[in-house]
């Protein structure tokens, strides 16, 4: 098995001070698939300590040459994209057909950062004053493991757009495409402590992290509470926080919506990923008159999507990205049972064939009320709630019926009448009649989904402070 026994810092692979490991386990086979070193405090320290030296240099560098080294970063990683597709699939569970798709394709993204390093030399007089544009500084990075991948370019990209340098710490199960851009850093020559990596357990290294007084910046992508409690410790020593969380993002059917084309795409945006994507739509609100059709068509769509192994490339749905991860969704599922929603499809049993892997059956809910658990906390599985509704305005207020903000959706019978009705949903997204997912729309939440907004143009802009000089 391999051992990772070395931490990225200031442009080396240097020996952590920790000493505990973390196994990684494919969550299909419960095998260990890698041992990776935890670090420690003293660690943090170090490459805090780095990326605050590397950043008097690389902020005075011009954005052309920062754009160069992104350019070159991502040709790197596009060397290494089958490589990289493995390693999420086996860590976090993803088929592989769908790793090549969903979690790795945002390397092409990558590069659009090189173009919007040009934005930080956007300028503007106003009567006596210079208004420039200056990185915010050292940047504290925490990703969970859903789209590790994409989570770390959505920041490491436009940091180094703007000029930042950057401590990243992912998941601790779910490392090894972070590792393997470490790698890549070393090989395109990036300046040293500009990027620095490590590896280990959010629990003992966050709080450093948070509070470390070298660090301006912290971004964090995760649970709400944790993101609350990053935002608590980051607010003594007036940190910018950015926050991006969980969601239970509603997805409404009109009256006059293709039923069937809409359910179908609802399903699909669920049980891809088993349900872990934070803007999936997981609350799917139909029109009493349309609810026992759209019930029919979603036990089918459901069904007819194969669970199986992770490396079998007719796979549609995999385990959960951990055991922990299974026992909690199951924990939901009984709670819907409890409550009075009733199965339409799934349940607690295992997927028939898979008596051992963080396997769970694709479940559908009918007669979910909005108030009840199901409906109320985002359940991070494949799991969904079918709400029936009577007018498009009740429609409306269920979805907005929420804590959360972070995505949505409207089949409509057209794109205009879709439009209307995202307009007034309270969430940082919103899909009409299928729209494909776009890495260059902004992406973030209102509510308790967070602060902030990622990818886009608007991704570069929380990287950046604002000067005024007086002439
Ligand atoms: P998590 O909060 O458990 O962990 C996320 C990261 O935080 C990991 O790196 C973890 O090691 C670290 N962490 C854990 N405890 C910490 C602490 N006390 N201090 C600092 N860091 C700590 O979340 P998760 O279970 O890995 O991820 C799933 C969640 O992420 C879901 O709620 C999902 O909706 C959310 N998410 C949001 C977005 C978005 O863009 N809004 C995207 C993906 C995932």
């Amino acid at each position: 098995m391999k051992r990772y026994e070395k931490l990225f810092i200031n442009g080396q692979w240097v020996a952590a001070e920790g000493t505990g490991w973390t196994t990684l386990i494919n969550p299909a086979t419960e095998a260990p698939v890698a041992e990776v070193i935890n670090a420690s405090q003293a660690d943090v320290d170090k490459a805090v300590k780095a990326a605050r030296a590397a950043f008097s240099s690389w902020s005075q560098t011009s954005s052309a040459e920062r754009a160069e080294y992104i350019r070159k970063l991502q040709k790197a990683l596009e060397a290494r994209k089958e490589e990289l597709a493995i390693a999420i699939s086996q860590t976090m569970g993803c088929p592989i057909k769908w790793a090549r798709i969903i979690q790795v394709n945002c390397v092409a993204a990558f590069a659009k950062f090189a173009d919007r390093a040009a934005e930080m030399d956007v300028e503007k007089q106003v009567n006596n004053s210079l208004v420039v544009r200056e990185p915010v500084g050292v940047c504290a990075f925490i990703t969970p493991w859903n789209y590790p991948l994409y989570q770390l370019i959505g920041k490491v990209a436009p940091a180094l757009a703007a000029g930042c340098t950057m401590v990243l710490k992912p998941a601790s199960i779910t490392p090894l495409q972070d590792l393997i851009f470490a790698e890549c850093v070393e090989e395109i020559g990036l300046p040293a402590g500009v990027f620095n990596l490590l590896t280990g357990k959010g629990g003992e290294l966050g709080d450093a992290l948070v509070t470390h007084p070298e660090v301006d910046m912290v971004s964090f992508t995760g649970s709400t509470g944790t993101g609350a409690r990053i935002q608590r410790l980051a607010a003594d020593s007036i940190k910018r926080v950015c926050l991006e969380l969980g969601g239970k993002s509603p997805l409404i059917i009109t009256e006059d919506a293709p039923l069937a084309e809409a359910v179908r795409s609802g399903v699909r945006d669920v049980m891809i990923n088993s349900g872990q994507t934070c803007i999936c739509q997981t609350r799917m609100l139909v029109p009493r008159s349309r609810y026992e059709e759209a019930v029919v068509l979603a036990k089918q769509y459901a069904e007819e999507m194969p669970v199986g192994a992770i490396d079998d490339e007719n796979t549609d749905i995999g385990p959960l990205s951990s055991l922990a991860q299974r026992e909690t969704v199951l924990k939901y599922i009984r709670a819907g049972l409890e409550e009075g929603a009733k199965l339409v499809t799934g349940g607690v049993e295992r997927p028939e064939g898979f008596d051992k892997g963080a396997y769970v059956r694709p479940t559908i809910f009918r007669d979910v009320h909005n108030k009840m658990t199901i409906a109320q906390e985002e359940i991070f599985g494949p799991v969904i709630a079918m709400i029936p509704y009577d007018t498009i305005e009740e429609a409306i207020e269920i979805a907005n019926d929420s804590k959360y903000g972070l995505s949505s959706g409207v089949w409509a019978a057209n794109k205009e009448e879709g439009l209307k009705i995202a307009r007034r949903i309270r969430a940082g997204q919103c899909y009409v009649n299928g729209g494909d997912f776009n890495y260059d729309a902004p992406l973030g939440g209102y509510k308790q989904s967070g602060n902030g907004r990622e990818w886009g143009d608007f991704g570069i802009h929380e990287f950046y402070e604002i000067k005024s000089i007086q002439l």
